[in-house]
């Protein structure tokens, strides 16, 4: 999956593609989907959502561009798989998720599995984790009508917001930056640019689509 699926459709940086071979993703999809762990596709978890298909979830983390020593922002724990990659290119990734069982078991998950940098709260995570912020780079692993403006006001000058935006089941993947320094008194920057279509499962809550 690594050669062929992601290093083969151009993902570059060696630390995502280590850390997409070291996850072990059978161990957070359901038993009837384990013989398919390493297709290049979505799968389904519990509550109606998706494992995201490999490929995207390493596109998005090496458009994150993660700083080794950083915090990560992940929105959408779903099964936990992707917070476990980004645990290993940064230092500390916080995940919000709005499904009280998917939280939960994402993090007896990520727990038994030895992820220790990874933290898993429950909540609107259109509204971001306030109490960490701001992140060297925030990831959005579900679709919203927009960018959260909360989520934008969390990132840290230099870091990197990326999500789906766009109608559902069609979306476009954005992503922001932070380009100013950080100076009080100063209003922030920011740059945008667009990386390609996807298909994500909505983004619900009070910045994203109505449940
Ligand atoms: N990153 C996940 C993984 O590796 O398994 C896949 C996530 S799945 C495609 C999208 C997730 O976003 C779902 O679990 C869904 O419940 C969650 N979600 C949707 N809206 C949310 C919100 N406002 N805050 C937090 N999680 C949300």
């Amino acid at each position: 999956m690594v050669a062929h699926d992601l290093a083969g459709r151009g993902v570059r940086d060696p630390r995502v593609l280590a850390a997409m071979e070291a996850v072990p993703r059978e161990e957070f999809v359901g038993l009837a989907h384990r013989d398919h762990a390493y297709a290049d596709r979505a799968l389904p978890i519990e509550d109606g959502q998706t494992i995201s298909q490999p490929f995207v979830v390493a596109f998005m983390i090496e458009a994150l561009d993660m700083p080794a020593d950083g915090t990560a922002l992940e929105i959408g724990t779903g099964s936990g798989y992707a917070a476990a990659v980004l645990s290993l290119v940064c230092a500390r990734v916080v995940t919000v998720e709005r499904i009280a069982r998917l939280a939960g078991r994402a993090a007896e998950r990520l727990a038994r599995l030895g992820y220790a940098d990874v933290e898993v709260h429950l909540g609107d995570g259109t509204l971001g984790w306030p109490p960490d912020a701001p992140y060297d780079g925030i990831v959005a692993t579900a679709g919203g009508p927009s960018v959260p403006e909360a989520l934008v006001g969390q990132l840290a000058p230099g870091g990197f917001l990326v999500m789906p935006v766009g109608p559902l089941g069609a979306q476009h993947l954005v992503r922001v930056r932070r380009v100013d320094d950080g100076r009080p008194g100063e209003d922030p920057t920011y740059e945008q640019d667009e990386l390609g279509g996807v298909a994500f499962v909505p983004l619900i809550g009070a910045q994203g689509w109505p449940a």
